[in-house]
């Protein structure tokens, strides 16, 4: 309660209310606050990216001292608080995370917007180079298609673009209570530990390939193939070649094999 009466104070004081538009639950549980950020156990130096860090829930505990820090939020009264209360190695970009240019990051850190989430993993996996961990907080029931395994309902792109990129953990499960307002479901804090076993595949274009090859998840590989080449015999080649059964399904094909069904197809098209 008295955490809650703190957060109102503050939106008082910013002449503000929370936009249901852009996801606006705040954190006011300090301990779960501090456990994310120490989950990511920051090295000194190492630069730290903050994504949409409203009221500083998580940028209050950030080791300002030894480490340069950069926010991306998307609403002016708080990026233009964080930039007045943490002014010193600091860089506090206002806009859209998604439309803006990467950044050079090693931590990343985010109790991110519901409305937006998959967007905004899907941009630090495709975009996001040298990273080392990222610890996130999103809405409980995305947790499930982030750490999906091949053959299960929730299997798709999102789950092999988590893969190919990083280790997940999965950290602790945040109760609605926790937040000012209440949102209507449970929050989860995952880690992704960066690794680099697949680094010879070119992000971009997997990424890109995968979210075709599951355009149509009930029709067989074959049939999401089709599309993105010439002619049938083709698309029978490439698989045969990637030593995949033409009938079955692309929630059925593990990363692995997806690995080399684009490696196939590349070099099909660039003959
Ligand atoms: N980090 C704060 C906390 O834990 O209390 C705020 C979290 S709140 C769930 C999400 C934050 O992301 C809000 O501050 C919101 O304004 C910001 N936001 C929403 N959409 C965004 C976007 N596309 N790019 C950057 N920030 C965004």
């Amino acid at each position: 309660m008295k955490h809650h009466l703190a957060t109102e104070t503050l939106l008082n004081t910013l002449g503000v209310s929370p936009l249901k538009r852009y996801g606006q639950n705040f954190l006011i549980h300090e301990p779960t606050a501090l456990a994310m950020v120490q989950a990511a156990r920051i090295q000194p130096n190492e630069t730290i990216l903050e994504i949409g860090p409203g009221l500083g829930a998580l940028t209050q505990h950030i080791p300002f001292q030894t480490n340069p820090y950069i926010s991306c939020e998307i609403d002016r009264t708080y990026h233009a608080f964080l930039t007045s209360t943490y002014p010193v190695n600091t860089t506090h970009i206002l806009g859209n995370f998604i439309k803006k240019d990467a950044v050079q990051a090693s931590v990343i850190l985010g109790n991110l917007p519901y409305y937006v989430t998959t967007e905004i993993l899907e941009k630090i996996l495709r975009d996001y180079h040298g990273v080392r961990v990222a610890v996130l907080m999103v809405q409980k029931e995305v947790i499930h298609r982030i750490d999906a395994k091949v053959s299960t309902d929730s299997y798709g792109p999102l789950a092999i673009m988590v893969s190919l990129v990083s280790d997940f953990s999965f950290l602790q499960d945040v109760t609605k209570t926790h937040f000012y307002p209440e949102p209507h479901v449970v929050s989860s804090i995952f880690k992704l530990t960066m690794h680099d076993r697949y680094m010879k595949v070119d992000r971009q274009a997997f990424f890109y390939f995968i979210k075709k090859m599951f355009l149509h998840r009930r029709k067989t590989i074959l049939n999401n193939l089709l599309p993105e080449i010439n002619n049938r015999e083709e698309g029978v080649s490439i698989l045969k070649a990637a030593e995949i059964d033409e009938n079955i399904r692309p929630e059925d094909i593990d990363l692995e094999t997806f690995i080399r069904l684009f490696n196939k197809f590349n070099l099909v098209k660039s003959i």
